[in-house]
């Protein structure tokens, strides 16, 4: 199969586009705009592969997807570009809406019109596959049950709000012009070369130089948290045999607050390096609570019943060994921390962190 990927210079797109690589024998076209949240560093072990092609472009440049689409000839389009940073959104949201909303629309465009002159049985295999997330449906109470298929949507950040918009947008394209869509809403994901903003390596990398890590409010907003692996095996999934212009959840049904995630990173660490304490009796010192994120949803859940009974899909990872891996991995790939921050500050000099 010929799978175009966007967004696979990304966190959960380096993921998908090395296990594509690694795992099976799909030719994949991977197009990323190299914002900050895009590196290529993190597709080095793969970026020699005879199967592989990589294109720098945007997703808003209709004319520029045309032509990719039309010479590389897809048989699926899995879009994950994204801005992806709550809090990047709530300072700047003009990029959040071109990318995530009309970068959504121009991949529909293109995708539609490209699928409409195929020939009819590559008509009917062709699948778009839109990456979404399940901060779309606002949060839960505690006692509230987890989020399913057809709980209303109530984003609460412009981030959400924008992939909220695109998948209504992809819906859309399926249900007027038919186009053959499958979307999933995952939780929070966690695994190797996630940029250092996100809370889990801004942990690690914060407690490594020995500065506060920040916690926002109490630390008691609720997360569900999946490994990346698990997350790209359940999309390929719903790409293989999920129905057409269905939705799917994914979810590890692993909640914890974020207070806990960050208490667990510090515990491993005390262990692994104490000699980076630095005086300190444990990393769990340099916690700081800070002023909380306008508009933080407290919790999210999610019940994946629907992809495990229908697709068989499960997640394979658990948290407590998960995360040691994920820690063990950032310790051993410093410098790839430094370099993906390092970059960032090039392009955005005036930003702080
Ligand atoms: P990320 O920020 O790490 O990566 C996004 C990628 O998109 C980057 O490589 C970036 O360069 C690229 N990109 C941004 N704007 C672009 C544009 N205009 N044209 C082309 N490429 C562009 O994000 P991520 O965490 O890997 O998330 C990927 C997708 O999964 C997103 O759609 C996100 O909403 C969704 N998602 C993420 C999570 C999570 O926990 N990270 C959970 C559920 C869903």
């Amino acid at each position: 199969m010929k799978i175009l990927v966007t967004g696979g210079a990304g966190f959960i797109g380096s993921a998908l586009v090395r296990y594509l690589l690694n795992h099976t024998e799909h030719q994949v076209m991977n197009i990323d705009k190299l914002t900050y949240a895009g590196n290529l560093e993190s597709l080095i072990s793969i970026h020699d592969h005879p199967n592989y092609q990589f294109c720098k472009a945007d997703i808003t440049d209709m004319a520029c997807m045309e032509r990719i689409v039309e010479q590389f000839e897809p048989d699926a389009l899995i879009h994950l570009a994204a801005e992806s940073h709550v809090d990047r959104s709530i300072d700047t949201a003009s990029d959040f809406i071109n990318t995530n909303i009309v970068g959504t629309y121009s991949l529909l465009e293109v995708a539609k019109n490209y699928w409409l002159q195929l020939p009819s049985n590559k008509q009917e295999d062709f699948r778009f596959l839109h990456v979404s997330t399940d901060e779309v449906f606002g949060d839960l109470a505690i006692s509230d049950a987890p989020f399913k298929e057809n709980t209303a949507y109530s984003p609460s950040s412009p981030y959400s709000a924008s992939k909220a918009a695109s998948d209504h947008l992809v819906r859309a394209w399926h249900r007027t012009y038919g186009l053959p869509v499958v979307l999933t809403n995952c939780s929070n994901n966690y695994g190797p070369y996630q940029f250092p903003e996100k809370l889990i390596p801004l942990t690690i990398n914060h407690a490594l130089l020995g500065k506060a890590i920040p916690v926002y409010g109490d630390g008691q907003q609720i997360r569900d948290w999946l490994y990346v692996d698990d997350h790209v095996k359940a999309m390929l999934k719903v790409l293989e045999s999920g129905e057409v212009g269905e939705t799917y959840l994914i979810g590890a049904n692993n909640e914890k607050t974020n207070l806990e995630v960050v208490t667990s990173i510090c515990h491993f660490l005390n262990q692994q390096c104490p000699q980076r304490l630095n005086g300190l009796s444990g990393f769990e010192e340099l916690i700081t609570f800070v002023k909380d994120r306008p508009g933080h949803d407290v919790r999210y859940a999610i019940d994946s019943s629907k992809i495990s009974s229908q697709l068989g899909w499960k997640p394979s990872e658990s948290f407590a060994t998960s995360i040691e891996k994920t820690v063990l991995w950032y310790l051993e790939n410093q410098q790839w921390c430094k370099n993906v921050i390092e970059c960032d500050h090039m392009k955005h000099p005036a930003r702080t962190e």
